[in-house]
């Protein structure tokens, strides 16, 4: 038994029963779960939370899941570092990286597709399916195989080799699309009609953005049961930084934690941002925009869940920044060699707009801040290839020292 009541519609309110369905059918607004919370503030304590496994499940009751059946490859419960020497060369005291990249497929989006194929089971599909910009590929090939599932995975053709690889290894069919995300999905929203497949962030997507939720808990519960004053979050679709505002506000509604007086800063690189641009713009809608970007696992030009995200990040006070393209690489090297963490282009697109975040004065110096690294080095290489530059010698003493007084 869970805490789980209905769908309900972000837009007009209406009810649905829990069914693999994304959106309202009067106003096609997106449906989100609903819990029943005066049950949930009965039960729910630090202990309770503390018993559970260390790993996303522990928030179970927190998820849309109803049995034991859980698809676990021991997601979540990644590390949250302080980061000491990052923290002293921006000058920030307090700052912590949720180091997500050392999930099993290298991503955050283990968490949703850890909820989207459990819910998947429970609703008896036997094939999971994604549009993806590529961490979720590798993600719903991982759980399909885990759960004995078949898998489909649609992909932009031009995704890095680490993506590529890091899907097919598991066996999955594998379907690269001439042409860029939202050209896929769209073509994955009209599959969907046709084949009876669990598509997580289609016909699943109410069930597969509340996993992004424990990101909220997590670095809460890790912080000692507090909300922290900044997270920079990056944002494709925008449901990672809207869900990690929900799990934050609903541990404040329950009691787990103070009051959540988080600001939530959304970072995008510059070749692709439309949400940053709306909110730049003071827009109330965020216009669609033809991606461009060495980010690609952030590449959506048009976003599902932009108008939340946006909504967030204004509710919050927090900042919308778009980081230039060439300092994408930065980030990512500078992350790497003051903390050890190899992150990909996405993680770049964080470290670089928590350094405009602070020369802005946005978050101060003794704020505690909590940066998101969302995914892996290894799987976007291509992006630091120019960094190996290895000193070539012969296998000698001399030709060592040679090369040394090189340098
Ligand atoms: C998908 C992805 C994001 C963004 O998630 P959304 O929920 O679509 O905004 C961020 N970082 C990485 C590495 C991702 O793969
Ligand atoms: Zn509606």
């Amino acid at each position: 038994m869970s805490f789980v009541k209905s769908l309900l519609c972000r837009e007009c309110g209406r009810e649905y029963p829990i069914e693999p369905l994304n959106a309202c059918d009067f106003c096609f607004g997106p449906l989100e779960v609903r819990y029943d919370y005066d049950a949930l503030k009965r039960v729910m304590s630090r202990e309770r939370i503390q018993k559970g496994p260390l790993n996303l499940w522990r928030y179970k009751d927190l998820l849309p899941v109803e049995g034991q059946n859980l698809v676990d490859l021991n997601t979540g419960f990644t590390p949250l570092l302080k980061a000491d020497r990052l923290g002293r060369m921006l000058g920030l005291n307090h700052l912590y990286l949720k180091n997500d990249a050392v999930n099993p497929s290298y991503s955050f989006k283990d968490r949703v597709v850890a909820v989207a194929s459990t819910k998947a089971l429970e609703f008896g599909f036997d094939t999971l399916a994604c549009a993806s910009t590529g961490n979720l590929a590798g993600a719903v090939a991982a759980h399909a195989a885990r759960a004995g599932m078949k898998a489909f995975i649609f992909v932009p053709a031009d995704l890095e080799q680490g993506k590529m690889v890091g899907t097919s290894v598991y066996g999955p069919t594998l379907v690269a699309v001439k042409g860029n995300y939202d050209e896929v999905n769209r073509l994955c929203s009209e599959l969907a009609d046709t084949y009876h497949w669990a598509f997580v962030n289609i016909n699943m997507r109410p069930y597969y953005t509340e996993g992004s939720k424990t990101l909220g808990y997590e670095v809460a519960e890790q912080l000692g049961w507090r909300a922290p004053d900044h997270c920079v979050v990056p944002a494709a679709s925008g449901a990672l930084l809207t869900k990690i505002w929900k799990g934050l506000t609903e541990f404040a509604m329950l009691g787990l934690i103070g009051e959540a007086r988080t600001h939530m800063h959304l970072a995008q690189a510059e070749g692709c941002s439309p949400i940053v641009t709306a909110w730049k713009n003071g827009w109330d809608v965020v216009r669609p925009v033809r991606p461009k970007t060495i980010a690609k696992s952030l590449a959506i030009g048009n976003p599902a869940d932009g108008f939340y995200a946006l909504k967030a990040t204004r509710e919050t006070e927090g900042v919308g920044v778009s980081v230039p393209e060439h300092q994408v690489v930065e980030g990512i090297k500078l992350l790497a060699e003051t903390e050890g963490i190899f992150t990909e282009t996405a993680g770049g697109v964080v470290i670089s707009a928590l350094q405009e975040l602070v020369r802005t004065g946005a978050v101060k110096r003794d704020d505690v801040t909590v940066a998101y690294i969302t995914g892996n080095g290894l799987k976007t290489q291509e992006a630091v290839l120019d960094l190996v530059r290895p000193l070539v010698i012969e296998p000698t003493v001399s030709a060592f020292q040679e090369a040394m007084g090189g340098r």
